[in-house]
């Protein structure tokens, strides 16, 4: 058995059956991709659109895409037809780019919202405290749905160290799907990584999404 097929059965037998595996596939080979599908990856997330085209044109159907890279305004054209769900959301305007290409493509993209864990100034994503606004802001856009909420957490020492902001954005998950909000349906709760992804489940994670303990370290590291 190739290693990547030995890395996502040992986790695949390590999480809780109702968590997900988004395989964080940057920088990854078509063949690398199909080998974790093989061993039981339903879900391949990807972070740059250029390099990710050819690779979905390849797989294909085989898999369910997760946009999780940072979305730009003039990449939403070519995100939206390709993926079945883009986990970086963080401003109204981003929102209306989705929505407005979606329905010309006639579906409504399901949606996470970003949040900014850690209210660090220069990173991507919405602060905890903006977050419940900005869903009622774009709950009403007719193609888009809000379906969760998707955090990194910053750069720490230790995975542990995570702990806090994972437990945060539980909180905060928790708070907004007991406001039933119309048209929103919070189902997952993304978060953790290689490193730190057994701490994101035991703070309530139900999406986890690993790159370097399926594929290997990547090269350019
Ligand atoms: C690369 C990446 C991951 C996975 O990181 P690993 O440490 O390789 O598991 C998860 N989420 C996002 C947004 C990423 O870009």
């Amino acid at each position: 058995m190739g290693k990547i097929k030995e890395a996502v059965k040992t986790i695949l037998k390590e999480i809780p059956d109702n968590v997900e595996i988004v395989a964080a596939a940057k920088s990854r080979t078509a063949e690398e991709i199909l080998e974790a599908i093989e061993a039981g990856i339903r879900i391949i997330g990807e972070n740059y659109i250029q390099e990710s085209q050819p690779i979905i044109e390849k797989i294909g159907d085989r898999a369910i895409w997760h946009f999780i890279g940072h979305l730009q305004k003039n990449k939403v054209k070519y995100v939206v037809p390709l993926y079945h769900m883009i986990e970086t959301v963080d401003s109204r305007p981003l929102a209306e780019q989705i929505s407005k290409h979606a329905l010309k493509h006639g579906k409504v993209m399901p949606v996470l919202i970003e949040i900014n864990s850690a209210r660090e100034p220069q990173k991507f994503g919405v602060f905890p405290e903006k977050a419940l606004d900005l869903i009622k802001d774009i709950k009403a856009l007719p193609g888009l749905k809000v379906m969760g909420l998707m955090t990194m957490g910053p750069a720490v020492e230790h995975p542990d160290h995570l702990r806090p902001f994972f437990e945060e954005t539980k909180a905060l998950f928790d708070a907004i799907r007991n406001e039933c909000i119309d048209g929103v349906e919070m189902k997952y709760l993304s978060m953790g990584m290689s490193d730190s992804y057994r701490v994101a489940i035991e703070a309530g994670a139900n999406v986890i999404r690993i790159g370097t303990k399926i594929f290997g370290q990547r090269p350019q590291q």
